[in-house]
């Protein structure tokens, strides 16, 4: 664990797993939590991605103060609002990921699926900690709904035979993963995050176990990686989502900045079909600030700094051919060039980009 008193950003939250098992509907339930807890003026607005302030987690898991005893300092958690492994894929960095953690939404009625080993070998080839949400607890026979509340209260509201089929189908979960060498556990049994993966059972439809949830992952991140959620004030390092058209602007660039500072007329060094594209930030895109962070992020404004964690958009000149999944790099002195476009093309070949990415 740091000291307290050094600042540390929000960690990156990725979520992974099968197709149809909840993933989209899990954020836009989260997203949703965060505009009815929020106070005026508090959310700040990302491309790409939506911000999770603590005083929004704190709020959620307030009732769950007794049994997940919490204290946060990080800022928050920012969540990458595209699920699933491609834009996972898109999220690298020199030695590992650019997402500090993920939830792996797996259907609980009905298990693991391929695209829950894909996401499972992923994550394990990144070494990205997880945590999973077994999700659609509402469709397990018997189950009333109590909406937005702590699935640990829902649960005493709900027959026994109810809790019983939600614990046979958790046991048959548990003993699936173990085929894939997962050591997962119910949330509430684990001592050492680190050892077992946690198992939150959720409703992304009703809102039940939200709460734990997001407790669980802002408690790993505080307790288990806040080394690498240490803010340095340096030159900011980030990576392309996505290239795309910006009207009036040409072409930009949506990039996780992961570590550091980003401003106007900074000189960037990013990865393209051929060979690094060196440039120089004409401006930085953020989405206005909106009372529902469900509407579309449409209307954008320029911002003169921004720092990690964030989402943001750059327009430069240049950057036609830049490739998603490229790491992008401030440079912090013109002399250092050379050395930073020597980094990216090192990094780029140690990765096979495709051409069809964006
Ligand atoms: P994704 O492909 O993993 O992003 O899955 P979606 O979020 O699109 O969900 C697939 C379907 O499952 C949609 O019809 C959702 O409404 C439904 N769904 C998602 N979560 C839940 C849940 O917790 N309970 C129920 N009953 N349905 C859900």
């Amino acid at each position: 664990m740091v000291s307290l008193s050094k600042k540390l950003r929000q960690p990156i939250v990725v979520v992974l797993g099968h197709v149809d098992h909840g993933k989209t509907t899990l954020l836009d339930k989260i997203r949703g939590t965060a505009v009815v807890k929020k106070e005026a003026g508090e959310m700040t607005q990302h491309v790409g991605a939506s911000n999770i302030p603590i005083s929004v987690i704190e709020k959620v898991t307030e009732p769950l103060k007794k049994i997940i005893p919490l204290k946060l300092t990080i800022p928050g958690l920012l969540f990458i609002d595209t699920p699933g492994h491609e834009l996972f894929s898109n999220l690298r960095k020199r030695g590992g990921s650019v997402a500090d953690i993920a939830i792996l939404v797996i259907d609980i009625n009905e298990g693991v699926m391929p695209q829950t080993v894909e996401s499972i070998e992923i994550l394990k080839s990144r070494n990205v900690p997880f945590v999973i949400a077994a999700n659609k607890i509402d469709k397990i026979p018997g189950w009333k709904p109590n909406p937005d509340t702590p699935i640990t209260i829902s649960l005493k509201k709900q027959d026994q035979a109810t809790v019983k089929r939600l614990e046979s189908l958790m046991y048959k979960l548990i003993a699936q993963l173990s085929n894939y060498d997962i050591s997962a556990d119910i949330f509430e049994r684990i001592r050492d995050f680190m050892k077992t993966i946690p198992i939150v059972p959720v409703s992304a439809r009703t809102g039940e176990g939200i709460a734990e949830l997001l407790a669980v992952v802002a408690g790993m991140a505080q307790r288990y990686i806040s080394e690498k959620l240490l803010y340095v004030e340096g030159p900011g390092k980030g990576v392309v989502l996505e290239v795309k058209e910006q009207p009036g602007f040409g072409t930009a660039i949506d990039v996780i900045l992961y570590d550091g500072i980003i401003q106007e007329r900074d000189t960037i060094i990013l990865a393209g079909l051929n060979g690094p594209i060196v440039t120089k930030v004409r401006a930085i895109l953020m989405p206005k600030t909106v009372t529902d962070i469900r509407v579309a992020k449409t209307e954008l404004k320029t911002v003169e700094l921004v720092s990690a964690a964030a989402g943001i958009r750059i327009v430069a000149p240049n950057l036609e051919d830049a490739v998603a999944g490229s790491p992008l790099y401030v440079v912090p002195q013109e002399s250092e060039i050379d050395k930073y476009k020597r980094l990216v093309q090192e990094e780029v070949e140690t990765v096979r980009f495709r051409k069809d990415v964006n």
